[in-house]
């Protein structure tokens, strides 16, 4: 049986058979399948699928989550449980879809339990993230949450300090706003992350 491939059964369902032609193969497909299968960590073991991340892979806005949770291994893609609804509530609401964006993780497996990902982990993985940020050329990325961010950025600080500021990261623009998981906690934080997300769609969606 041919193996069934979530990123692009995802991307054709948004997008149609015909731009994933022979002749017009993506970039990010192409590396999709060099890297899918990828052992070089423990959680290689103990993943149902690879979450390679999906969405449009020419996207201007690239969001990056912590990792993988239940919901997102069990199916491949991202962002698909409780959080990945509000998601979809809040990009809907600024006047965005998941066919405008591109949606990835640090982590591309899922850790068990969902615990925080470690930094030996986070060192394997981290270069299939500036690979895809290479490839999709986002005008910025937007790290959802205190561990995505600090964990891209090195450092130790609080989420309430990361947000309205630009970081740089591998010379595309960072910024910072919350989980989507934290927002499903104290839905009175909503509309801070409401305007987040319409400030960054101003500054750089088309
Ligand atoms: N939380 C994340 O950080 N990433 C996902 O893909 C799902 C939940």
């Amino acid at each position: 049986m041919q193996e069934k491939i979530p990123f692009l059964e995802y991307m054709r369902d948004v997008y149609g058979r015909e731009i994933f032609s022979k002749a017009k193969k993506h970039p990010l497909e192409a590396y999709y399948e060099e890297i899918h299968t990828c052992q070089k960590c423990e959680l290689g073991k103990t993943r149902n699928h690879f979450v390679f991340g999906a969405g449009n892979p020419d996207a201007d806005i690239m969001f990056v989550g912590e990792a993988p949770g239940e919901q997102e291994d069990k199916t491949g893609v991202p962002f698909v449980g409780r959080a990945g609804k509000l998601l979809d509530r809040v990009l809907n609401e600024v006047g965005l879809s998941r066919e405008d964006i591109f949606i990835g993780n640090v982590l591309k497996c899922r850790p068990p339990q969902n615990r925080d990902p470690l930094p030996e982990e986070i060192a394997l993985c981290e270069n299939y993230l500036h690979k895809q940020i290479e490839l999709i050329k986002p005008n910025v990325i937007v790290a959802l949450g205190r561990i995505a961010a600090n964990t891209l950025l090195r450092q130790q600080n609080a989420l309430k300090d990361m947000r309205g500021t630009t970081y740089n990261y591998h010379n595309t623009d960072l910024r910072v706003t919350y989980h989507p998981a934290a927002i499903l906690r104290n839905m009175g934080m909503y509309d801070l992350l409401k305007h987040d997300m319409l400030d960054i769609f101003e500054k750089y969606g088309k």
